[in-house]
């Protein structure tokens, strides 16, 4: 358990950053909000900018280093991202949408999934590259990172090889593997294009980088824009874009863009409208209602993407890139 009830822990100690994109100092603010998530910073508010200079979205001033443990507080964090565990409607769901991701890999790669060496970074309980192995893949070429030992043991235990280590501290040869995955893990790291290059660097040509992150031209973005928008995650989404600025980073970064579509993000939805909640009525059961454990709430959500997900402004980006 956490020492201090949400409401007493301390602010974090921030530093002022210039766009990890383009190193521009110049920017305008685009939103303002507290950790409505995981509650790690008391009623510290922090603030989004977009850069003057080519339109992406960043964190400034941001966390330190020395305060990552603060902000990614174990027991907050981790109960946050498998809130889904234990649920068999929503198991059921991801495990379809796994194997829906993993066809789109397969087929942007144009081989068969036997052979395929993978690495997901924030692999979690393994949910993708499981997806992987029913597709064919072997449990021997299938890699996930993580940040916890105990979900590198949960990856080892399920027959895949988890390695303890941050993206960026990574150290493959090249050609290491045809397939990189990252699910929502690009807006949380300090410089984005570095990494991008830094796992190009031990893909295959013509290899595969796949990864999901929120996406700022949606429209739901627009309705919650000021403060509540459940894809900021206040203090713990860094860095954030649209497709244009997608494409740029990654054309910029030695990868071609095969396609960027929006599938239905019924979560970031529950976040905005549990995020609203808790700015008009206080973090009590009217906004733990909206939560990822409310099949209901995410089934209507879902539902309210659909159109939205048909013309590129839903919550959610899904990138498939190929290096070059
Ligand atoms: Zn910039």
């Amino acid at each position: 358990m956490s020492a201090k009830p949400p409401a007493e822990r301390p602010h974090v100690a921030l530093e002022p950053v210039v766009c990890p994109c383009c190193d521009s100092s110049e920017s305008t603010v685009a939103a303002v909000g507290p950790d409505y998530d995981c509650h790690t910073c008391g009623d510290q508010t922090f603030t989004l900018v977009q850069c003057a200079k080519c339109q992406t979205y960043y964190l400034n001033p941001r966390p330190t280093t020395a305060m990552l443990p603060q902000i990614y507080s174990a027991d907050d964090y981790y109960s946050y991202s498998f809130a889904d565990e234990g649920n068999s409607i929503v198991l059921k769901a991801r495990l379809a949408r796994d194997r829906q991701k993993v066809t789109g890999i397969l087929a942007a790669l144009n081989r068969p999934a036997s052979g395929v060496r993978a690495m997901d970074i924030g692999a979690g309980d393994g949910s993708l590259l499981e997806a992987f192995r029913s597709a064919g893949a072997s449990g021997e070429n299938l890699f996930g990172a993580e940040l916890a030992q105990h979900a590198v043991d949960r990856l080892n235990a399920r027959g895949f090889r988890g390695l303890l280590t941050r993206a960026e501290e990574m150290d493959f040869p090249p050609d290491s593997f045809d397939v990189v995955t990252m699910i929502q893990v690009i807006e949380h790291v300090a410089t984005p294009n570095k990494l991008v290059k830094h796992l190009g660097g031990m893909m295959s040509k013509g290899g595969i980088l796949f990864f999901e992150t929120p996406n700022m031209k949606s429209w739901d973005r627009r309705f919650f824009r000021k403060a509540t928008w459940g894809g900021y995650h206040f203090p713990r989404h860094w860095t954030l874009w649209d497709p244009e600025t997608m494409t740029r980073m990654l054309n910029d970064s030695g990868f071609d863009v095969v396609s960027i579509t929006t599938p239905p993000s019924a979560v970031v939805w529950v976040w905005s409208v549990n995020h609203v909640m808790q700015a008009w009525f206080g973090n009590g059961r009217i906004a733990r209602f909206f939560s990822m454990n409310n099949p209901f709430a995410l089934a209507l959500f879902w539902l309210l993407e659909l159109i939205p997900s048909k013309l590129g402004r839903s919550a959610n980006m899904r990138i498939i890139a190929r290096r070059r």
